[in-house]
């Protein structure tokens, strides 16, 4: 008997080194490497960032840093998503975020301006320089150090989603404009601004994006296939992706299908605030219905609920068929193909002509 649909119904083998039980050769290796190494790879300096006095943005972008979450072309590669690997900035080396950061030609020499900098030691990885930064330098440095690392991230995103010219010269402008906020703050009231940061989340919205999804069924497969379209909240398209999802030809089932496994994917992406569009009544009135659901669709809507503990926030919104035109086109484009497929950069080209009328 096949049993699909929900993770969590169905007794199977798992990693137990990972908290969604997936089994990778990084992790295996670092395990075996436990002890033997002292660690070489690790943020070790958690204490000492939660007392350093720095807004909670910043605070949770050094620890997606520190936990290597960083979604870096590599790590997003890494994952099976299907985005070019190399750094955007020189397009020679693969975008890890020690070579981001450090290594490349267009941002190892902003770091000249800092003093009293650690090496980057041989196998060090990016959280483990960084840590060695934060447990040992002075608090101003430390801060020269995340404004940077901050400004450089922000500028990359700045060329990837905005098509943005990289310019050295605004990656430093915007980290002394940084430096000089967070000096003003602290001596006009003294207060810290950590305070409401002990857990690491991101507490913007301002970062948040929209994914409408949707689901196709044909009559005769038990396939059906899913969509999801993402926009960020300047209506600015973003990405997109299709997949196969297993259906049982159930179109609410379906349904449910797309938003978990648009949420999976938004987890796995690194964003944070997120608002789900679906066009199906009956799904989002099952995500507001906190009723015992039995269920092929009530558990992987249980799954849905479950997965909104890796956001800051999450929420779930009905729109109507002809809002959701785009989700709607590119699920349906999918049953002409295997296999799950992601744009990042691109609009896909069976959705480009309703943008063009819209
Ligand atoms: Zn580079």
């Amino acid at each position: 008997m096949r049993i699909p649909i929900s993770l969590s119904c169905a007794d199977q083998w798992c990693w137990r080194g990972d908290v969604r039980g997936v089994y990778t050769v990084k992790q295996g290796y670092r395990l075996q490497m436990e002890g033997v190494m002292n660690e070489p790879f690790q943020f070790t300096a958690w204490r000492v960032l939660w007392q350093t006095k720095l807004p909670p943005t910043i605070l949770n972008f050094v620890w997606r840093c520190g936990r290597d979450v960083l979604p870096t072309r590599m790590a997003l590669a890494g994952r099976g998503i299907n985005v070019d690997p190399l750094c955007p900035l020189c397009h020679s080396f693969q975008e890890t975020p020690l070579h981001l950061f450090k290594l490349c030609s267009h941002t190892c020499r902003l770091w000249d301006a800092i003093s009293d900098l650690p090496m980057v030691c041989p196998g060090d990885s990016f959280a483990a320089w960084l840590s060695k930064v934060i447990e040992g330098r002075k608090e101003v440095v430390v801060r020269e150090c995340l404004a940077l690392c901050w400004s450089i991230w922000k500028c990359r995103n700045d060329l990837l989603w905005s098509n943005k010219t990289w310019e050295p010269g605004e990656v430093v402008r915007r980290s002394n404009a940084l430096l000089v906020e967070w000096s003003m703050v602290q001596t006009a009231s003294g207060i810290t601004l950590n305070d409401s940061a002990v857990h690491a989340v991101a507490p913007t919205t301002d970062n948040g994006i929209t994914i409408h999804v949707d689901a196709a069924v044909f009559p005769n497969r038990e396939e059906g296939f899913v969509s999801a379209v993402v926009h960020a909240s300047d209506g600015r398209f973003l990405a997109a992706r299709n997949s196969p999802v297993r259906s049982l030809r159930d179109p609410v089932l379906a349904e449910a299908m797309a938003i978990k496994e648009a949420l999976s994917w938004a987890k796995d992406c690194g964003w944070q605030v997120v608002a789900i569009y679906s066009d199906c009544q009956v799904v989002c009135n099952l995500l507001k219905d906190t009723s015992p659901s039995y269920s092929y669709s009530g558990c992987v809507v249980s799954d849905c609920i479950a997965l909104k503990r890796y956001f800051v926030d999450v929420s779930f919104h009905f729109v109507s068929r002809s809002s959701n035109t785009l989700a709607h086109a590119l699920a349906r484009a999918t049953a002409s193909r295997t296999g799950s497929r992601t744009w990042f950069f691109a609009i896909p080209d069976c959705i480009q002509r309703f943008l063009l009328v819209n």
